[in-house]
């Protein structure tokens, strides 16, 4: 198949894409390597692809929010699912910069969504958050839970990324799902989120940021095991059949939780990262963070039960190959 990838310089995009390719597909990458964080980890990202899978991968820097761009770019190009990753992610930032979240999460998702009907695509799989389910306090959350008091807008713009999709595929009959990731992390990850600040500042021999006092659990999931949940859903696309689907959904759209299914306290993944580094933190404990939840735990039995997904990689063994990773990278920098 040909499939667009959006947001391919990004973490789970690169990854995405890198596998597919792996695969044998052809991958069509998008772009605009925005500089929320340093513009030269996605140009890294993208090098990579592109040394690795020469033939079968073509990239284009754009803005998907910017519809004429996108229909100059792809004219000519056969589309036939789309994996739409590329998003302004980040709970914080949304508290200061609200209009990328609208420009990139609610008008790049509908040129998405008007991309799928024009091309009559196979199937379009696209991100959602476990923030959809805000200071939700019923543990673990599950797909067809409530998810209408979001806590950010970031959460906000993932949950009517939700309600938009499921109203184009019912309406155009186009499968669609949506996968809502809980705190993904690994090699190539992103440097906004705890896991990089942490390695990076333990290394330096500064005090870390720890927020609620340290309260805070969250559902860490390994990329590979992402990956694996993402590709699984787009072969196996949702039935156009009537019935209602996974998160109470209208056919053919369908909502999933993607996680490792297994809480962790933050103070238990701080140990691991020192013992993965060989070095202690020392902790700056602060208090909660606007638009931050206490804790995150997914329920996966309807992915599970469905496309067979397995999460295979625990904190154990998923942080020490992300530290491994951040040693090398900075070594050839
Ligand atoms: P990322 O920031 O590394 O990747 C997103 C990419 O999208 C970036 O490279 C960015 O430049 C690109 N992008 C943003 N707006 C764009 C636009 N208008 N046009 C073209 N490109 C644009 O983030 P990620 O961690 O890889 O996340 C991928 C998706 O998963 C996002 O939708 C994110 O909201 C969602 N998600 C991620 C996590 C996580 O833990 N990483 C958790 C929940 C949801």
């Amino acid at each position: 198949m040909t499939i667009l990838v959006t947001g391919a310089a990004g973490f789970i995009g690169m990854h995405v894409a890198d596998r597919l390719l792996a695969q044998g597909h052809a991958v069509v990458g998008i772009d605009n390597m925005n500089d929320y964080y340093p513009v030269s980890l996605k140009r890294d990202r993208i090098a990579r692809l592109q040394a690795a899978h020469d033939r079968l991968f073509t990239f284009h820097e754009l803005d998907f929010a910017d519809l004429d761009a996108l229909h100059a770019a792809l004219a000519d190009q056969v589309i036939e699912a789309i994996v739409h990753l590329g998003a302004q992610a980040g709970v914080r930032y949304s508290l200061i910069n609200p209009h990328a979240y609208v420009r990139s999460n609610l008008a790049g998702h509908v040129n998405m969504l008007e991309l799928a009907r024009e091309r009559r695509v196979r199937h379009l799989v696209y991100a959602s958050s476990s923030s959809v389910y805000g200071g939700n306090d019923t543990l673990p959350f599950r797909v067809e839970d409530r998810a209408d008091h979001p806590v950010s807008l970031y959460a906000a713009t993932k949950r009517a990324d939700e309600l938009m999709s499921e109203t184009y595929a019912h309406l155009f009959r186009i499968p669609m799902t949506g996968l809502r990731f809980f705190t993904v992390y690994g090699p190539w990850g992103r440097p906004d989120m705890a896991m990089w600040i942490f390695t990076a500042k333990i290394l330096a021999g500064e005090p870390i940021p720890v927020f609620n006092h340290g309260r805070m659990q969250r559902d860490f999931t390994y990329i590979d095991d992402i990956v694996s949940g993402i590709i699984g859903c787009l072969d196996h696309p949702p039935a156009d059949d009537g019935a209602p689907k996974a998160g109470g959904s209208r056919a053919p759209h369908r909502l999933y939780n993607i996680g490792n299914n297994r809480p962790e306290e933050l103070m238990h993944l701080i140990a691991v990262l020192e013992d993965a580094l060989g070095r202690k933190a020392q902790i700056d404990f602060q208090p909660m963070q606007p638009g931050d939840v206490h804790a995150t735990y997914a329920d996966i039995s309807a992915i599970c039960h469905d496309i067979g997904f397995a999460p295979t990689t625990g904190i154990e063994s998923g942080v020490p190959r992300f530290v491994q990773w951040y040693r090398d990278y900075h070594d050839t920098q």
